[in-house]
């Protein structure tokens, strides 16, 4: 089955061929297979807006792939009624501006009490294929919105997310270190148990 990944970004890609390699008989990006093609993000949940990426995709490059994968992801925190969630990554207006959606969320949590800044990454994958039910998992990981900025690695809010486990903010664990319990690990993770899970019953 050969799968187009609905993404060029190099971390995601490493990350997707690393787990589920195996499962496809060829995986492309975009670039790869020289598509230029950006679907709308414009559902009101994760999983909304990955699979439609992933349809979109699909449905765009025709019978050259069999299947399309892509993710949506974001921060939610509980003290914000699960902001900035699908929007996180224009919280504050402008796309990936990541200094004003962080400096946002400071003055939006301004006031708020340690115990009360709990949060988690959630990831959505969603994999579409012909003739062949759409399958799409979310990934989470749990953390607390920290009062200062603290590490450098990382990108958009990792500086201020706490992950308790490792006593580290996101943005203070190495890329490895990160990539060993991120919201997209374990969307990915997920996404392999069930892929071998339909394995196992059609064998
Ligand atoms: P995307 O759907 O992976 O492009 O993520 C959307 C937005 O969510 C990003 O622009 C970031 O603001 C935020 N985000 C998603 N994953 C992470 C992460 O691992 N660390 C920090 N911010 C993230």
């Amino acid at each position: 089955m050969k799968l187009l990944l609905a993404t060029n970004n190099a971390h995601k890609v490493r990350e997707i061929r690393a787990i589920l390699g195996d499962s496809f008989s060829e995986v492309s990006t975009l670039k790869e297979a020289g598509v230029s093609f950006e679907a709308v993000e414009d559902g009101a949940t994760f999983e909304e807006n990955a699979l439609k990426k992933a349809r979109q995709t699909l449905d765009f490059v025709g019978d050259r792939f069999d299947a399309a994968l892509a993710d949506d992801s974001g921060l939610c925190v509980d003290a914000l009624g699960g902001a900035p969630g699908v929007f996180s990554a224009r919280y504050a207006g402008v796309e990936h501006n990541d200094a004003a959606n962080n400096a946002l969320l400071m003055r939006k949590l301004d006031g708020v009490p340690a115990e009360r800044r709990t949060a988690r990454f959630v990831c959505c994958i969603a994999l579409v294929r012909r003739g062949m039910p759409d399958l799409c998992v979310r990934g989470t990981v749990e953390g607390t919105i920290l009062f200062e900025a603290h590490g450098q690695n990382g990108f958009g809010y990792d500086p201020y997310f706490w992950y308790a486990p490792l006593k580290k903010s996101f943005a203070e664990l190495s890329a490895d270190e990160k990539n060993a319990v991120s919201h997209r690990h374990n969307a990915l993770a997920l996404l392999k148990e069930a892929l071998d899970g339909e394995n196992r019953r059609l064998f």
